[in-house]
């Protein structure tokens, strides 16, 4: 049976990183609506061209295009033994479809690590966030620096500021993020899968208490 972990948390919890250090060992790929967006975007694709607006202005992109995208997405090949949600589901109409789409597959959510950060650390760290041209790894300018700055350790390809981490776009974010994203945490843990993790930590203990809490660690 595949296995789908949902990673729920606001904008720069940490879900990203996070995901990028789990997905291996987890056997799982790691799917960021969030990244398939911006490819969209830089390819100027129809999708691309109906979510730049809801982008930059740090609103949600409409659930059914959003939907339609994720479930596209879910039913390639490296997604046959599951996948790592970073980003998706954000509302709880993307919630229900999800379980929806699972259920067809003979699949259900497993588990919700759900990252929590307050909100004046989340502005610090968007506004220091560095993301990598070529594949979406990311850094910060203090907390996680890359070895040469603004080039990918990975890589090697160029770190740019998005667009939508500028402060006001971001306080936008947060505030959309409680609006409509934040009764994710009560839907989930009403379903028995939530796993709360204190995301304020260094991001090793955040990576180690995932794994736990995915009894891998
Ligand atoms: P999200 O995907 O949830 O928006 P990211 O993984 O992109 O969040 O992280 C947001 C920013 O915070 C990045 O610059 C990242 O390097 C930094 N970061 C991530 N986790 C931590 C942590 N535990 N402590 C400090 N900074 C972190
Ligand atoms: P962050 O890393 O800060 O959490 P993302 O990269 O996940 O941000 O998302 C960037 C933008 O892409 C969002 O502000 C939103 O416009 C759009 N987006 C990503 N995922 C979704 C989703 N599940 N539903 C609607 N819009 C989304």
């Amino acid at each position: 049976m595949p296995s789908y972990v949902v990673l729920l948390g606001p904008p720069g919890a940490g879900k990203g990183t996070q995901a990028e250090r789990i997905s291996d060992e987890l056997g799982l790929a790691h799917i960021s609506s969030g990244d398939i967006f911006r490819e969209n975007l830089k390819n100027q694709t129809e999708l691309g061209k109906k979510a730049q607006g809801y982008m930059n202005r740090g609103e949600l992109v409409p659930d059914d295009l959003t939907i339609e995208m994720i479930k596209d997405r879910l039913q390639r090949d490296d997604c046959k033994a599951g996948a790592l949600l970073d980003g998706f589901p954000r509302t709880p109409a993307q919630a229900e479809a999800l379980g929806k789409m699972l259920a067809e597959w003979n699949g259900k959510v497993d588990c919700v690590p759900y990252i929590s950060v307050p909100a004046e650390e989340l502005i610090t760290r968007l506004c220091g966030r560095w993301t990598c041209r070529a594949q979406g790894h990311v850094y910060h300018e203090k907390f996680n620096p890359s070895k040469k700055p603004g080039v990918c350790d990975v890589d090697g390809s160029e770190l740019y500021q998005r667009d939508d981490d500028k402060k006001e776009t971001v306080e936008r974010r947060i505030s959309v993020y409680l609006e409509q994203t934040s009764p994710l945490i009560e839907y989930y843990k009403k379903l028995g899968v939530l796993a709360e993790i204190d995301g304020t930590l260094p991001i090793d203990q955040v990576t180690s208490l995932m794994l736990k809490a995915l009894k891998k660690g």
